[in-house]
């Protein structure tokens, strides 16, 4: 039964995954998510039910397009296996319970950022805000008004910090270092991992990105590294192993 439930939670992951592509790919370019239906970006084929079954019609098509044979691209899958992996996670840590509701959409909101800033650079308010607000509401309806009082001051003092940063990096490197969305995302971060956290998301980001950074100033003109899909990964890692600021400082002090 347990195992029927986990490919359940699974399956729908591949399913919303899916449509946070289509999300990541849409709202950035402030298209509708509904029309038109999904079309190949190249030829603009109209797709099928065949063409859009998550993962496996990327793997059965070789990652081509079926019509043009254009290469799809890889975030795609990565995507929709990402979303399936992270809620399937969840429901391990969780069980069907309030935590795992916002574990849901948090990670909801972080692969939806990584879909979009990749490929625009652009990390969508919309998604941030009505993720805070789902959160908020989650534990309101459990009751906890303790918590909802605790992320609202977590967020406030993880934006004042951000936005410091920001300043701060803006000025010694003489360009916008850090965008407006990085600070709102780790605000949002914050608000869910405690303050102190969003600087650890904010190092952990840098740390992870680094490889890439190098990468990008050797073979891109623009020298634009995307920072969301690096924070997104970092918070997801301190969240999902629960790493809180007491714990970090007694294994820095062994
Ligand atoms: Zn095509």
């Amino acid at each position: 039964m347990q195992i029927f439930i986990y490919i359940m939670i699974f399956v729908f992951g591949l399913v919303l995954g899916s449509f946070y592509n289509v999300l990541g790919y849409r709202l950035p370019k402030k298209q509708s998510i509904v029309f038109p239906s999904s079309h190949c970006p190249n030829c603009k084929h109209k797709l099928h039910f065949i063409d859009l079954i998550p993962v496996l019609s990327y793997v059965l098509l070789k990652g081509k397009c079926r019509y043009c044979k254009k290469k799809i691209s890889i975030i795609y899958p990565i995507i929709e296996l990402l979303t399936a992996i992270l809620f399937t996670l969840s429901y391990y840590l969780y069980g069907f319970s309030i935590n795992f509701g916002i574990s849901i959409v948090f990670s909801s909101v972080a692969v939806i950022i990584i879909a979009s800033d990749i490929r625009y650079l652009v990390i969508n308010d919309e998604i941030l805000v009505i993720g805070g607000i789902l959160i908020i509401l989650l534990l309101g309806i459990n009751g906890d008004f303790k918590k909802v009082l605790d992320l609202i001051i977590n967020g406030v003092i993880s934006f004042l910090i951000m936005f410091l940063i920001k300043i701060i990096a803006d000025f010694v490197f003489k360009r916008e270092a850090m965008g407006g969305g990085d600070v709102k995302l780790l605000t949002l971060i914050g608000a869910l991992v405690s303050y102190p956290m969003s600087i650890m998301t904010l190092c952990l980001s840098a740390f992870i990105a680094f490889p890439y950074a190098i990468f990008v100033y050797f073979n891109k003109n623009d020298h634009v590294l995307p920072l969301g899909p690096f924070l997104c990964i970092s918070g997801l890692i301190i969240y999902f192993l629960g790493i809180n600021f007491n714990d970090l400082m007694q294994i820095m002090a062994k």
